[in-house]
């Protein structure tokens, strides 16, 4: 077999964070394998999935790390964030407290990475529009005054999940390159 890494151009890790069932685990499904999970209760059982893309004619590889339910007991390690380019810090709109969370998530980062770190905030669960407790305006104004990149997504419709993922990666691609 080839080894594909021999053509990596870029490496970037990037975690996921936010509460816990707002998402996290069945974006990054969707995204590295095109699938979704109605009943996943927590873990994916690996602590990152890679996904390789092509940005600006270039190869870049994207470890995204999972968390295993920690974010439940507010026990994330410092090694969970050792050198992540990227964050993705979700919530979901069906959930207020999950968004009102989101500062102490950004606490966390600013605790834990470098101010050169990419947050993409990401309002998960977009086709519960009906039960939406969250107001776009409201988020989009939120991401606006801390200087993150703002999107919502469903994970279960696969709405704007590549983007998701694809705008961070880009944006990161841009700090280095
Ligand atoms: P995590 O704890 O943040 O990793 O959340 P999970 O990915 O485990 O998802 C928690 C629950 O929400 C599961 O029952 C998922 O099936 C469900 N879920 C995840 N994403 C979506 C989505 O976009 N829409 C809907 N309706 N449910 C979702
Ligand atoms: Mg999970």
């Amino acid at each position: 077999q080839v080894d594909l890494d021999e053509d990596i151009d870029y490496m970037f890790k990037v975690v996921m964070i936010g509460d816990s069932g707002v998402g996290k685990s069945q974006l990054l499904n969707r995204f590295a394998k095109n699938e979704f999970n109605m009943n996943s209760k927590s873990t994916i059982g690996v602590e990152f999935l890679t996904k390789t893309v092509v940005m600006d004619h270039k190869v870049v590889k994207a470890q995204i790390w999972d968390t295993a339910g920690q974010e439940r007991y507010q026990a994330i390690t410092t090694a969970y964030y050792r050198g992540a380019a990227g964050a993705l810090v979700a919530y979901d709109i069906s959930r207020r407290s999950s968004f009102d969370h989101v500062g102490k998530w950004l606490e966390e980062l600013q605790i834990h990475t470098d101010k050169n770190t990419i947050i993409m905030l990401v309002g998960n669960k977009s086709d519960l529009s009906s039960s939406r407790e969250v107001p776009t305006e409201v988020a989009k104004d939120f991401a606006q005054q801390e200087g993150l990149f703002f999107i919502e997504t469903s994970a279960l419709d696969s709405n704007n999940v590549e983007s998701a993922f694809f705008s961070l990666l880009s944006q990161i691609y841009a700090n280095v390159s």
